[in-house]
């Protein structure tokens, strides 16, 4: 079945919920294999696409559940900022989003354009917005039709402007390229030396195999899906198939 050779392979890109941890609780042999793999001199990296958590926020919760060798850890939150510097510059942003999302842009240089001025907008961030009311989306809408830039962490990345339209899909998380990208640049490797391991056939799997990362899918149940190149039952197995297992217990 593997036609990667894991244990060759210099980095791993892990997907957090429903990979390495479910909830609160890392999954069965997670933490053994990620310090073995660190232990090995592998490159870490972690991803997610919780909207509402920043990078540092996810490294301090595996640090908490004892991953200690995670350095690099990304969600959209992390990245949307750079994202939207890429692609149109230092802007005027408005945000129909969480406040931490707000943040997020602003702490990355951007300017954020408040809902009466929106005329001012340059580019338009949407995410879970908990104060949404039919005026913002009216507002965000407009905006978003003005300006012709939509960024968004979701994964549905369409917002519906008047007339029917759609705008096209521009989202920072995964399945989207931006995510993969930035943890192969914090990692310094190309894709092609870099598994990104998760539990999502539909956002871990196709979205990294889309930028050229051989890609192992999680699944404690078994999976006969063609589109991973590797499938693990357990991170023991993935320890196994990485060269660095069997994982010992190290604490
Ligand atoms: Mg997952």
């Amino acid at each position: 079945m593997a036609a990667v050779e894991l244990g060759a392979l210099a980095g791993f890109v892990f997907d957090l919920d429903g990979c390495v941890w479910n909830g609160n609780v890392l999954n069965p042999g997670a933490g053994e294999t990620l310090a073995a793999l660190d232990r090995a001199g592998r490159r870490l990296a972690f991803v997610s696409n919780n909207s509402r958590a920043t990078g540092a926020d996810l490294r301090e919760r595996l640090h908490a559940l004892g991953v200690t060798v995670a350095q690099h850890a990304l969600s959209p939150l992390e990245i949307i900022g750079e994202v939207i510097i890429e692609r149109w510059s230092r802007s005027r942003v408005l945000v129909m989003g969480a406040r931490e999302m707000e943040d997020a842009i602003a702490g990355a240089g951007h300017a954020i354009v408040d809902f009466k001025d929106w005329r001012a907008a340059t580019v338009v961030a949407v995410g879970n917005d908990f104060d949404l009311t039919y005026e913002r989306l009216t507002v965000a809408a407009l905006a978003a039709a003005a300006t012709g830039r939509l960024v968004t962490p979701n994964v549905d990345p369409r917002l519906p402007v008047e007339g029917g339209e759609f705008l096209p899909g521009c989202g920072v998380g995964k399945p989207e390229p931006p995510l993969f990208r930035m943890a192969l640049e914090r990692l310094e490797l190309p894709p092609s030396r870099v598994a990104m391991v998760g539990d999502s056939l539909g956002a871990d799997i196709l979205g990294a195999r889309g930028v050229g990362m051989p890609t192992v899918l999680y699944a404690p149940q078994g999976s006969t899906a063609a589109e991973p190149d590797v499938v693990v039952r357990s991170f023991a197995e993935l320890a196994r198939l990485a060269g660095v297992g069997p994982a010992e217990n190290s604490r």
